[in-house]
């Protein structure tokens, strides 16, 4: 079965940013954890991942509105049942929100079980004069600046399943188990929005859905309908080895499926045309994401359609734009406007985060808030004026406490990134932060 998956991809094509493995891709230590890997049980049910196109296909559609979240980069020793819940309750509550005011269903989406390895501007990492190979993420070394942490290490990749199935079984628990209740994740809004730094206008938003629950119950809907969600999971086809192994073929359909996540995407500095990852990403039938930066031309961006859907199948293909806040509004029409013209099927997505990073004098990898803001502000205004739907936001968001990401209601400075600042990679919204994001994006939802 195996040699039959390994026929669908074509060989001998170039993959950008791969770890330099201990006896290249084909030595020993490598195959040992592909082989491990390939008779593990799927992380998702293929039927699941048709679920979630069949739902981002009403996204496309401008019938849902699409919620994806979580860290930059997972990381093993943060897979904990403390970080794994504010991570859930955060999105839940951002979802409410924006389910509310957007009148329209949510698609919950994490960044999560699965998200553990990082694309690197440098292959290297130099400090006080000493070079070692930079931090792919914990898939593929550890973030310690030492020469064994940062060599690359196979078996990283099991433990990368492990993990990911430890986080999604608690996920699904969360989800389904009367954690994630409409009514409960309402209350947490509350107290959120009751806070008196934010003044009266997330208090308002919050009573105005209080009363439309109370309105529910009252009208007889079933409470036992609050209780349960939808949770997809998500993360960057990044190591086409992890991704190659759990790569299976559905019972039902005899098709291929990459069962490590519902919904993968390929990255900015991964998605070469004739490249090994968008190959990848053609084969096989889960829905996926490309990242759009602000060099892609509308031909590219048709290149990429015929690539990847090329039978305009509904809910395949997500373009998730990622063009900073100074250029979104003068970069995403171009793009918009010829997909549109192609007739091809796309839901639109807004990253507000990876155009909008910037270093600090102290060396801190920051965002401003208000940066994150306007880009999402643009898209809605670019989607606005071409008479598309803005489908959604992608967002690096923590539910804890952190300082990474500058300004917002608590007005966090420059100066106190150094609080808190626990990202293994790009900087995150805090909880605060996050569900600002969401009343400020319901707010546009509502005068769209
Ligand atoms: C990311 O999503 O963390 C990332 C690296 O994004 P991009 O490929 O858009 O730079
Ligand atoms: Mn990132």
């Amino acid at each position: 079965m195996q040699s039959k998956i390994d026929s669908i991809f074509t060989p001998g094509l170039v993959a950008a940013q791969q770890p330099q493995w201990p006896g290249g891709p084909d030595g020993e230590p490598v195959q040992r954890a592909v082989a491990q890997l390939q008779k593990l049980p799927p992380l998702v049910f293929a039927g699941e991942c048709d679920n979630l196109k069949a739902r981002i296909a009403e996204a496309a559609e401008g019938r849902a509105f699409w919620l994806q979240g979580g860290d930059c980069a997972e990381t093993f020793v943060a897979a904990t049942a403390d970080s794994i819940r504010n991570r859930i309750k955060t999105i839940l509550q951002m979802a409410a929100v924006l389910q509310y005011f957007a009148s329209m269903p949510v698609i919950k989406v994490g960044r999560m079980a699965g998200q553990f390895a990082k694309p690197r501007s440098n292959n290297d990492e130099t400090r006080d004069g000493v070079t070692l190979p930079a931090y792919r993420g914990d898939a593929v070394n550890d973030l310690a600046f030492t020469l064994e942490a940062r060599t690359p290490d196979p078996q990283r990749l099991v433990q990368v399943y492990n993990t990911s199935a430890a986080t999604l079984n608690l996920v699904r628990a969360f989800t389904t188990g009367g954690f994630a209740d409409l009514r409960q994740v309402h209350e947490w809004n509350k107290g959120f929005a009751s806070d008196p730094r934010f003044g009266a206008r997330y208090e308002q938003l919050a009573n105005e859905i209080g009363r439309a629950l109370e309105f529910m119950v009252s009208a007889g809907v079933d409470p036992e309908a609050f209780k349960t969600v939808d949770f997809y999971s998500s993360h960057e086809a990044l190591i086409l080895e992890y991704e190659k192994a759990l790569t299976r073929i559905d019972s039902r359909t005899g098709l291929p499926y990459d069962v490590s996540g519902h919904f993968v995407w390929v990255g900015e500095r991964t998605r070469q045309l004739d490249g090994a990852h968008m190959d990848f990403a053609s084969k096989i039938q889960n829905p996926i994401g490309i990242k759009l930066g602000p060099k892609t031309t509308p031909e590219d961006a048709l290149a990429m359609i015929a690539k990847l859907n090329p039978k305009n199948e509904p809910g395949r293909l997500t373009f998730i734009t990622r063009m900073g806040s100074g250029q979104i509004r003068d970069k995403l029409p171009p793009l918009v406007d010829a997909v549109t013209k192609s007739g091809a099927k796309v839901l639109w997505v807004c990253d507000p985060m990876h155009g909008n990073t910037y270093e600090t004098s102290t060396g801190y990898k920051t965002r401003k808030f208000d940066d994150v803001m306007d880009e999402v502000r643009g898209f809605f205004e670019v989607h606005k004026k071409l008479g598309t739907h803005p489908g959604g936001v992608h967002i690096e968001l923590t539910g804890d406490d952190v300082t990474e990401c500058v300004g917002g209601g608590e007005q966090i400075s420059e100066a106190d990134l150094a609080g808190r600042y626990e990202s293994a990679c790009d900087p995150r919204l805090n909880h605060t932060q996050s569900l600002e994001l969401a009343f400020l994006v319901a707010e546009m939802l509502r005068d769209r």
